[in-house]
C-alpha cells in the first residue's frame, strides 16, 4: 500500500485524499517510512518533524471529513529548501552561521503551499546560502544522488531534487539563482521549473543574488510542476520585485496543459548541443526528433553573448551576495564567536567561524567587484553584458516559441570530483545561468539516461511570463517521448 501511495503524483494523491480513498495521515506515514529507510543513505533533509507533520495531516483529514475542500494540495506531503523561512523548525540555509536560526515568519511561497492544504514534512539540504552546483558546499552534510550514491545530486537545491527522486516527499520547492532548480532536477531525474523572475514572491527567501533568485517547484512530472506553480505564483505586496498580476496575469497552468501547441517553433543553437557530452547531446537530439514528429518546426539560431554568461553571473551574483550576506554579523543575525576581545572580533571572528569556504570566496569576489576603482571595470561592465544577453533572448523569441538546450554538459558527477577546482564547477553552469541573467522561465524535464543509468535533463526556455506555454511544450515531450517517471533502483 505504502509503495503504491509513494509513486503517485501530487495531483493523483490529492484526488485520492479528497475522494477519501487515502488519508493524509497515511500519506505522511508512507513518506516517513521512506525517510527512515533512505534518509541515512541520501541525506536530503536538514530537519524534519514527524509529529508536527502528522498533526497537520490529521487536521486536513478532519476538514475533509467535515465536507471542506482544503485546496489543490489537500493533504499532500511536500518539503522545502532550507533557505525559505518557516515559523516552525529552523531555517539554516545549510550554514553554521544560521544553525539554530528560528524565523519569526513563514515565507510567502511556503504559506501558499500550506494554504493550499500541503503538509510540510521538513527542510531540505542545499549548498550553503545556495552557492554551489553539487550540495558539497553544505555546512550541514553531504546529500547523495539516489540514482548512484557515489554521485552528487547537483545543487544548490540538491536536497529538494534528491528527496523527490527518493520519494521522501511528493514535491518540493527549490530556489534557482543560476540553475539551482534545473541542474539538480536533471541530475536526479525529476522535473524542475524556474519561473520568470517576479512570478513567485521572494518574501522570506534568504537572499543570495536578489536580481537572479527565483523560487520554483521540483516534482515527479510536468503536471505537478503546473499544479505547484498554480499555488505559488502571484503578486505579493511584501516583495516589490514580484510582478503585479494586472501587468502579468497568472494563468491556470493546468487547464490547457495537455493541449499540444499547433505550429510550434523551437529554436536550437547547434553548438550548444555539440558542446555537451556525447550522451547528453544524443538525448537532446532524440528529443528534438520527438518534437519534429509532432509537427514542430526547428529553427537554428545563434546567441552570440551566451558565452559571457558565466563571467557576467559571477560578478553580478557575488556582488549582490556580498551585500546580502552583510547582515550575518553576529549582531543582527547568526552565530556569535565566543572568542571576542574587540568589537571588530564580533564581526570578523563570528563570520570566520560561521561561513564556509565557498561563501567567503564569493563575499571577497563580490566586495572586490564593487570596490571603488573596480566598480566600473567589473560590475558596471557586467550589467552591460547582462543586457546584451537579454537581447539574445528577445531576438530568439522573435523567431521561435521556445529554445531547447541541455541543462548541464554532463550527468551527475562523483562526490569530490570537482571540489578542488571551483572554476570547473562554475563552468558546468553554462546552460542554466543565462535564464537568470535575463529573467526568463526555464524548465528541466527528464529525457533519458546515460550508459551508467544516470538521468539526463532537457532544458526548455520560454519568453517571460509565458509559463503556460512553456509547460505545454514540456508536456508535449513528456506525453509523446515514451519516457515515463521512473524511480531509482535503491527504492526497489
Ligand atoms: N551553481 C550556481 C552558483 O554556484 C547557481 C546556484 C544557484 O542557482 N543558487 O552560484
Amino acid at each position: 500500500m505504502s509503495d503504491n501511495i509513494l509513486s503517485l503524483s501530487c495531483k493523483q494523491l490529492c484526488d485520492k485524499i479528497l475522494a477519501k480513498e487515502i488519508t493524509s495521515v497515511e500519506a505522511v506515514e508512507a513518506v516517513f517510512n521512506n525517510i527512515e529507510k533512505f534518509e541515512p543513505k541520501v541525506g536530503a533533509y536538514v530537519s524534519f518533524d514527524k509529529d508536527r507533520a502528522l498533526g497537520e495531516a490529521a487536521k486536513i483529514d478532519k476538514r475533509i471529513a467535515n465536507g471542506e475542500n482544503p485546496g489543490p494540495l489537500a493533504g499532500v506531503p511536500v518539503a522545502v529548501k532550507d533557505n525559505m523561512t518557516t515559523d516552525f523548525g529552523t531555517t539554516s540555509c545549510a550554514s553554521k552561521i544560521l544553525a539554530e536560526f528560528k524565523a519569526p515568519y513563514t515565507s510567502t511561497a511556503v504559506s501558499k503551499l500550506i494554504d493550499a492544504g500541503a503538509v510540510i514534512i521538513g527542510k531540505l539540504n542545499m549548498d550553503e546560502f545556495a552557492m554551489g552546483s553539487s550540495t558539497e558546499n553544505s555546512g550541514v552534510k553531504q546529500t547523495y544522488n539516489p540514482w548512484n550514491l557515489d554521485c552528487v545530486p547537483g545543487g544548490s537545491s540538491g536536497g529538494s531534487a534528491a528527496a523527490v527522486a527518493a520519494q521522501m516527499c511528493f514535491a518540493s520547492l527549490g530556489s534557482d539563482t543560476g540553475g539551482s532548480i534545473r541542474q539538480p532536477a536533471s541530475f536526479c531525474g525529476v522535473v524542475g521549473l524556474k519561473p520568470t523572475y517576479g512570478r513567485v514572491s521572494r518574501w522570506g527567501l534568504v537572499a543570495y543574488g536578489s536580481s537572479l533568485d527565483q523560487i520554483g517547484p521540483l516534482s515527479k512530472d510536468v503536471t505537478d510542476a503546473a499544479l505547484m506553480l498554480n499555488v505559488i505564483a502571484g503578486d505579493d505586496k511584501r516583495d516589490s520585485t514580484c510582478v503585479d498580476e494586472s501587468i502579468a496575469p497568472v494563468n491556470d497552468y493546468l487547464c490547457d496543459l495537455d493541449t499540444p501547441i499547433d505550429g510550434l517553433k523551437i529554436a536550437i543553437v547547434p553548438e550548444f548541443i555539440e558542446s555537451a557530452s556525447d550522451e547528453v547531446a544524443a538525448a537532446i537530439n532524440n528529443s528534438i526528433e520527438v518534437y519534429k514528429k509532432q509537427g514542430a518546426e526547428i529553427v537554428e539560431i545563434s546567441m552570440p553573448h551566451f558565452e559571457y554568461a558565466i563571467a557576467t553571473y559571477y560578478i553580478v551574483a557575488t556582488a549582490e551576495a556580498s551585500s546580502n550576506l552583510a547582515r550575518f554579523d553576529g549582531v543582527r543575525y547568526g552565530h556569535r564567536s565566543d572568542d571576542i576581545k574587540s568589537y571588530i572580533d564580533v564581526y570578523s571572528k563570528s563570520r570566520e567561524e560561521g561561513f564556509g569556504q565557498e561563501v567567503k570566496r564569493r563575499i571577497m569576489l563580490g566586495t572586490y567587484a564593487l570596490s571603488s576603482g573596480y566598480y566600473d571595470a567589473y560590475y558596471l561592465k557586467a550589467l552591460k553584458v547582462r543586457n546584451l544577453i537579454r537581447k539574445d533572448f528577445t531576438q530568439a523569441f522573435e523567431k521561435a516559441d521556445c529554445i531547447i538546450m541541455p541543462v548541464s554538459p554532463t550527468t551527475a558527477f562523483k562526490v569530490g570530483e570537482k571540489t578542488q577546482d571551483p572554476l570547473q564547477m562554475y563552468m558546468a553552469d553554462i546552460y542554466t545561468i543565462a535564464a537568470n541573467l535575463s529573467g526568463v522561465p526555464a524548465v528541466s524535464i527528464p529525457c533519458g539516461f546515460d550508459g551508467e543509468n544516470m538521468p539526463i535533463g532537457l532544458q526548455i526556455l520560454g519568453p517571460s511570463f509565458q509559463e503556460d506555454k512553456l509547460l505545454r511544450v514540456a508536456r508535449m515531450y513528456e506525453a509523446n517521448s515514451g519516457i515515463e517517471y521512473k524511480k531509482p533502483a535503491i527504492l526497489d
